[in-house]
């Protein structure tokens, strides 16, 4: 999977080194591990995918992470791409809408001791205002447009990926916010990720 990823232009050693030791199977359901090393994207519970992982190397990469970081996940999904940032910065926060996938990826964070990730049922439209400013902020559903309480928390000097655009049409931005607070933004190409929904979904829903 690693050379994959290495062949369509992931350079980052850091990046493609957790993805090589973290199980990605683990993220996947029992009956089909088989998957879990190609770069596809899968089925999750709850009707949601877990991201190919090319696409999570691309986003991480463009987080620029630096080890002292905290950063914010907004849709934690299956978990992969949370415990692949757990294990490249200080803190992950990361916020579901499902309560299952919320609880599910939890009990991975557990087996596989990722200590350092605080996993929030919740809608991530909010962000999570207690625990900011964020030095990065990653949104891994693609939104309509940039939230503006995830713009006011991004820290002094912070960046943001974020996928905007509907199904058919989606962009990778990458937002930078310097120590004057302006905000500048730039897009890393094309892409394709299910939609950034608002309100969140328990079990009996
Ligand atoms: N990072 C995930 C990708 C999962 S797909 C992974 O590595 O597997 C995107 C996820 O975003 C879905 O689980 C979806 O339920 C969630 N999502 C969509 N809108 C959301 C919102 N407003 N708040 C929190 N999670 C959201």
């Amino acid at each position: 999977m690693v050379k994959d990823l290495m062949s369509k232009g992931i350079k980052e050693v850091k990046v493609l080194q957790v993805m090589l030791d973290l199980p990605r199977h683990f993220f996947i359901e029992i009956g089909f591990e088989e998957w879990a090393y190609k770069d596809q994207a899968f089925s999750i519970p709850s009707e949601q995918t877990i991201s190919r992982p090319f696409t999570v190397a691309l986003q991480t990469s463009l987080l620029e992470l630096k080890d002292s970081d905290t950063v914010l996940e907004i849709g934690t999904g299956s978990g992969y791409q949370c415990a692949v940032l757990s294990r490249l910065v200080n803190r992950v926060y990361t916020i579901e809408r499902h309560d299952t996938l919320f609880k599910l990826s939890n009990q991975i964070f557990q087996e596989l001791s990722l200590f350092n990730i605080r996993n929030y049922h919740g809608d991530g439209y909010a962000g999570l205002p207690l625990k900011a400013p964020f030095n990065k902020i990653i949104v891994t559903a693609g939104a309509n447009d940039i939230p503006d309480s995830l713009l006011d928390q991004l820290a002094l000097g912070g960046r943001m990926v974020i996928p905007i655009g509907d199904e058919e049409n989606q962009e990778m931005l990458v937002i930078n916010k310097d120590m004057e607070g302006n905000i500048t933004q730039h897009s890393a190409g094309k892409c394709e990720f299910v939609p950034f929904l608002q309100g969140k979904v328990g079990i009996l829903d």
